[in-house]
């Protein structure tokens, strides 16, 4: 594997944004998915997006541009479909897969006119990615099934740009599926390496120089059988007969475990991440380096949008020179998660937007260090001289240090987490303030956002409706939310969050600390995007943020009503985390300010206070070994936020995702008095879990799968309540959908509602009925 010849490449990008600079990607998905437009016009506007990022890496001199990186949906679901991996209820029709069996897949939809479900969504190794999940089984039979790889080669070359095709390599597609009960996907492997091998060649006979195969899986713990898959994996790719050469590329953190195998594979370059795992340094060196190899070294951050030390990573560059023949300037993981460019960001303050790289300006990087490299740092001066100022201007800010911030951390003491009272006698002063029924009935927070919402709020951005009509407006919102909940019965009300446009933005717009972007979109899945505010000094909450709303609300109704808050571990998961302080340290900074938040509700009479944490899942580290210290860190940031909470107010929270897996002991370290959760989808699995972990949480499993245009009945509803009563008991029970109401409309929402407080009713008549007997469903 000698990696020799005068074309040796300097710089490498293993994957671009794909949205597109102003979401035209998902503008043209939704319109096509709507009926709007036609395939062609979808179709045209993906090759914009990918004739766009080639440009700007061939602008910037790049000399490995990626492709087949772009995706219509989802580029795990594209590995699937091209090696043929698509269950057989996807295929009713003979014939090749066309676009309604990639959606169907993607989303659900009718294809032969037979409905389908779509395949599970799952999180991208600790990103705010999610792919979609394959499932394999002794049914799959793998063939290339799919011409999108070499079509994007052939396009690129037409237009006078080489790139290098990315794949998503085999060991990982495996283990990023779902197989069969019992399935061992590992027995799939030889005739799924005989279609890469196939794969490989064509690309080769196209002439692609370089192919990138991704192997992230192997920044989590894989046993000693995967790792003997991977070397006899690669060991066939490696002897295919024409083949490009091969890059192994692995991101999201550190392959320590991996490293002696990885120096052995018969390829001629490794990809490692140096951004989330700089310990592989070490480990590489540990390993005896790559000999003959080339080093693609990941240390232009894919992840973080923030500008490159040019200096310090140089000196990175420079003391991996003799761990490998060849070592090539790579981005740590494909800059998927970083928006565009920096360029339409003209409202940030100067200072801050002058610590940041998107995409685009992370191009110019890869070029800079690696002229440092090749010419010598004399070559680079000016550009070292701007960074090294920019570095020192940003250490020295005083927007980042807040000593207010830094003294009230360090103030705290060791009872500071811990709420007011044991479970019991919250329980029983909540009891007797609160005066609920048996099964009490709830919503997560969010009513539907209608259009003439939306419309408003874009007006208020644009200035063309004052913030005097614009809170009049929400205000009506809120009482017609209110009315309605009363109408129909509910136990505890909601405002209905109209005045949020997403759970995190909102207060990190009123937080002090955090940058936001106007243009900085992200892909979530599919056409979903978001733009993660940035979180780059000390955070404090200079006034209220929602009390306002919360005391309107309930200065309109008789019921209790519950104020909604995102807690500080989603807060974290969903920004851009600053790098100068540990994640912990930002945790109890935005634990505390939100703790100021819970402090001023329960101040004004909020007897139920909800803090949202569907993102604690999220940080949930890859590598077992660093879960306990997680969980540690991040149960007390969140019993931080709550400490304030007398104990006669209810703390909610609320998280969505089927899978708890290391998190459920750590529910019970919370300290709150009630969790909501999804248990929809999962089938109400988790409940006999949940019930067995000691957590002394009332518990609201979604009965209403709020992802799912339906309208349940309400014998089903019904149904779904006795399950949980049987499990956890009919004092531990709550009755809610499992997620917010706001991607649904009212025309769902108020029957869905009404069916959910008469399936209660029904409940709460056997219970008193009978109440030794509860049926199981
Ligand atoms: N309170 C939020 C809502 O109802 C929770 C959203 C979420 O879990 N992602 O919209
Ligand atoms: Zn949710």
């Amino acid at each position: 594997m000698n990696i020799t010849g005068a074309e040796l490449p300097r710089t490498s990008v293993s994957g671009m944004p794909r949205i597109g600079a102003r979401r035209e990607l998902k503008r043209a998905l939704e319109s096509y998915w709507a009926g709007r437009v036609g395939a062609e016009a979808l179709s045209a506007v993906g090759a914009e997006v990918r004739r766009a990022n080639w440009v700007a890496g061939a602008a910037a001199g790049i000399d490995l541009i990626a492709s087949n990186d772009f995706s219509l949906y989802d580029h795990v679901l594209d590995a699937a479909v091209l090696v043929g991996a698509i269950p057989a209820r996807y295929l009713p029709a003979a014939g090749p897969p066309g676009l309604d069996t990639y959606f169907a897949m993607a989303r659900g939809g009718s294809v032969a006119g037979v409905a389908l479900e779509p395949l599970q969504l799952t999180k991208w190794f600790g990103t705010n990615y999610h792919h979609l999940v394959p499932e394999l089984g002794p049914h799959t039979r793998f063939a290339v099934s799919s011409d999108k790889a070499f079509g994007e080669l052939a396009e690129s070359a037409a237009l006078g740009i080489a790139t290098k095709p990315v794949l998503l390599g085999p060991l990982s597609l495996l283990r990023s599926s779902r197989p069969d009960p019992g399935f061992d996907p590992l027995s799939l492997l030889d005739p799924l390496v005989q279609v890469y091998v196939e794969v490989l060649e064509r690309l080769s006979e196209q002439g692609a120089a370089w192919v990138q195969l991704d192997e992230p899986i192997l920044a989590t713990d894989l046993g000693g059988a995967d790792l003997a898959a991977l070397a006899k994996v690669y060991r066939r790719l490696g002897e295919a007969g024409q083949r490009p050469r091969i890059v192994f590329c692995t991101s999201y953190g550190h392959v320590t475990p991996a490293m002696g195998t990885l120096v052995d594979l018969p390829v001629e370059g490794i990809g490692l991440d140096l951004c989330a795992g700089p310990s592989n340094v070490d480990a590489l060196a540990g390993a005896g380096g790559l000999g003959a190899r080339a080093l693609f070294a990941g240390v232009v951050d894919g992840q973080r949008p923030w500008a490159a030390d040019l200096r310090t990573t140089l000196a990175v560059l420079e003391s991996l020179q003799d761990q490998a023949a060849h070592v090539v300037v790579s981005t740590s993981t494909s800059l998927l998660h970083l928006p565009v460019s920096l360029e339409p960001e003209t409202n940030m303050d100067r200072e801050v937007r002058s610590w940041l790289a998107f995409a685009t300006e992370k191009l110019h990087e890869l070029g800079v260090l690696a002229d440092g490299i090749e010419h010598g740092r004399a070559a680079i001066a000016a550009e070292l001289e701007a960074s090294d100022e920019a570095v020192r201007r940003h250490e020295r800010s005083d927007l980042i240090l807040d000593p207010a911030v830094r003294a009230r951390v360090s103030r705290l003491g060791p009872n500071d987490d811990r709420r007011a009272g044991t479970p019991e006698s919250r329980r029983a002063a909540q009891a007797a303030r609160l005066g609920l029924p048996v099964l009490p009935t709830t919503t997560i927070g969010s009513f539907p956002q209608t259009a003439e919402l939306r419309a408003a709020r874009v007006a208020r951005s644009k200035m063309d409706m004052d913030e005097a009509t614009y809170a009049a407006r929400l205000r009506e919102e809120v009482s017609r939310v209110v009315a309605m909940q009363e109408e129909l019965g509910l136990d505890v009300i909601v405002h209905g969050e109209p005045e949020r446009d997403d759970m995190v933005r909102y207060f990190a717009a009123q937080l002090d600390g955090f940058a936001l972007t106007q243009d900085g979109w992200v892909q979530s899945y599919g056409s979903r995007c978001v733009r993660p505010p940035i979180l780059f000094g000390d955070v404090s909450r200079p006034e209220p943020m929602t009390l306002e709303w919360a005391t309107y609300a309930a200065s309109l109704t008789s019921r209790p009503v519950k104020a909604m808050l995102t807690g500080p571990l989603t807060m974290l998961a969903w920004s851009f985390p600053r790098t100068d302080l540990s994640r912990q340290d930002v945790a109890t900074q935005l634990a505390l300010a939100i703790s100021d938040e819970v402090r001023d509700l329960a101040a004004a009479g909020m007897a139920v206070i909800q803090v949202d944490e569907p993102g604690l899942a999220e940080l949930v580290p890859l590598r077992r070994t660093e879960c306990e210290a997680y969980l540690e860190w991040a149960t007390r940031a969140f019993r931080l936020a709550v400490a304030p909470a007398a104990e006669d107010v209810q703390v909610h929270s609320h998280m969505c995702y089927a899978e708890f897996g290391v998190l459920l002991p750590a529910l019970a370290r919370m300290e709150m008095d009630v969790l909501s959760l999804e248990a929809v989808r999962s089938a109400m699995a988790l409940l006999g879990d949940l019930a067995s972990t000691g957590s002394p949480a009332q518990i609201g499993p979604g009965v209403y799968d709020v992802h799912a245009p339906r309208v349940p009945e309400v014998d089903e509803l019904a149904g779904l309540i006795r399950r949980a009563v049987s499990v956890l008991g009919p004092e531990r029970v709550w009755v809610n959908p499992d997620c917010g109401l706001k991607t649904r409309s009212y025309a769902e929402v108020a029957p869905v509602l009404a069916n959910l407080v008469s399936a209660t009713q029904l409940v709460r008549a056997e219970l008193e009925a009978e109440p030794a007997i509860v049926v199981p469903a």
